[in-house]
């Protein structure tokens, strides 16, 4: 339960802050910063630190199947899209040394049992860009946030938003249930709600991108993958 607290929080941040981009966006917008590239890349003895707001668990198996289904997404997303970024996402995160594959779900067929589901629902995403309820084994991204995200800003590469999401929530699925301090990491969280913010290596950066987190996990969430599951 009070994991799933996190979750909703840790998401209302996110849309926040891919929301409050109203103004069109690439054009003239300084590129991100040199000192994230290398946050991304590399991890430094003592950069692993979380919010302590979950209990990181190894996972049981050592392979992963995620079944996607495209039912019910926008309409500006193209099954083969959506399809690519699960994949990319999935083979970013097989640096941890689990295997993940992905399969594609014909429409209006039901996923293997033993895969877990990826789809496009508002119910299951309460409102927010996405979930993971590892229980149910399901990942949910929210029709409605994208369509507001579209709405408010359709320059803004929503594309971008939802490989980062993707990202985030399968992490939690390989364990990492704690989100990290680290800004930049995909497993991050940018505040506490008690006036503590996430960390940088250089604090001058924090505001240069819209959004912080990697799209795909960092060296750190590597590592604390690595760690965790090894
Ligand atoms: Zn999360």
């Amino acid at each position: 339960m009070r994991r799933r607290v996190a979750h909703l929080a840790a998401w209302m941040l996110l849309s926040a802050s891919a929301l409050a981009q109203f103004v069109p966006a690439e054009k003239g917008r300084p590129a991100a910063p040199p000192v994230r590239d290398q946050e991304i890349a590399q991890c430094l003895p003592g950069e692993i630190q979380t919010w302590g707001d979950g209990k990181d668990r190894p996972i049981a198996t050592r392979s992963l199947r995620f079944a996607y289904r495209h039912d019910n997404a926008p309409p500006w997303f193209t099954e083969a899209q959506v399809l690519a970024l699960v994949k990319r996402s999935a083979e970013a995160w097989s640096e941890c040394g689990i295997q993940l594959r992905v399969i594609a779900v014909p429409i209006g067929q039901s996923p293997p049992e033993d895969a877990i589901q990826i789809l496009w629902s508002d119910v299951g995403s309460r409102g927010q860009f996405a979930l993971a309820n590892v229980t149910a084994r399901s990942l949910s991204i929210g029709p409605g946030l994208f369509a507001l995200l579209r709405e408010r800003n359709p320059k803004h590469p929503a594309e971008q938003t939802l490989q980062m999401v993707l990202s985030h929530e399968m992490g939690h699925f390989l364990g990492l249930m704690a989100h990290s301090r680290r800004c930049v990491d995909t497993l991050s969280y940018y505040d506490n709600g008690k006036g503590e913010r996430c960390a940088l290596r250089d604090p001058k950066s924090w505001g240069s991108v819209v959004e912080y987190r990697s799209m795909l996990p960092t060296a750190c969430d590597i590592q604390r993958c690595r760690a965790l599951n090894k």
